[in-house]
């Protein structure tokens, strides 16, 4: 078995050190004997939709955004419809979901967004939506809890297409307003929850593993269980400061 996962953009779309969920996703894998191939598409670059089965997307400042967004529609949408059509995992994050969405309107200024997702994200009047975040999500699998960080200027509304992601426990979400976090279809995931997300959840990176594999293998595989005492500790942590917030 082998996790093939591609990284759209790493170099731009990296804020806060998103890279880390894809040196956790490669552990992971790697100490349980499953393979781990990396590749990266960056500006002006395609790739096969058949040739990765978990897409990374992280996030980004505004101005990363305007510099990708119309090479990401441009050179990538395709491809990346085609494989979350087939089965493939897609975990965007902030900056990388906003763009899953229709578009992102910054005052006059409006980024296109893929299209992916029946969402859209506008700059309005008010504060950045910054803090400790815990929400309750069901990945078929029983509710679970992910608790991470959110800093978004934008805020998020999903159209009548969309299933979010999650319920808001704790910190702001989509919008702030109506109790959603991120957006789910198929084995796409976008949330604002950043880098170090999957250190801090790692049930959701086995998830999403077991996810990316059974795509390939045609069922999901069990996984191995691990030592997971430093990534429970990490959890704790990252939930004892949501529920403070
Ligand atoms: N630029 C976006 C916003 O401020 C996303 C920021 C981010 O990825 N942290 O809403």
């Amino acid at each position: 078995m082998k996790l093939r996962l591609c990284a759209l953009y790493p170099e731009q779309m990296n804020i806060y050190a998103d890279r880390g969920n894809i040196m956790l996703l490669r552990s992971r894998c790697e100490w349980r004997g499953i393979g781990f191939e990396y590749a990266a598409a960056g500006p002006g670059e395609s790739f096969d939709p058949r040739a990765h089965d978990f897409l990374y997307m992280g996030g980004g400042q505004d101005r990363d955004q305007r510099i990708v967004a119309a090479d990401l529609v441009r050179t990538k949408r395709q491809a990346m419809a085609e494989a979350v059509d087939d089965g493939a995992v897609l975990l965007a994050v902030c900056g990388g979901y906003q763009l899953l969405g229709h578009s992102y309107q910054l005052g006059d200024e409006r980024i296109e967004g893929l299209g992916l997702a029946d969402l859209e994200t506008v700059r309005e009047p008010g504060p950045r939506l910054i803090g400790n975040v815990e929400i309750e999500v069901d990945l078929d699998g029983g509710p679970r809890r992910l608790a991470g960080f959110e800093n978004h200027g934008g805020r998020t509304h999903l159209g009548g297409d969309a299933t979010p992601l999650g319920r808001v426990i704790k910190g702001f979400g989509n919008n702030g307003s109506d109790g959603h976090e991120g957006v789910r279809r198929r084995n796409m995931v976008g949330t604002y929850l950043h880098g170090p997300l999957l250190p801090k959840n790692s049930w959701l990176a086995d998830r999403l593993i077991q996810l990316a594999l059974g795509r390939r293998e045609g069922t999901e595989p069990e996984l191995e269980p691990l030592d997971d005492a430093l990534e429970a500790a990490a959890h704790e942590s990252a939930h004892r400061a949501a529920m403070r917030g």
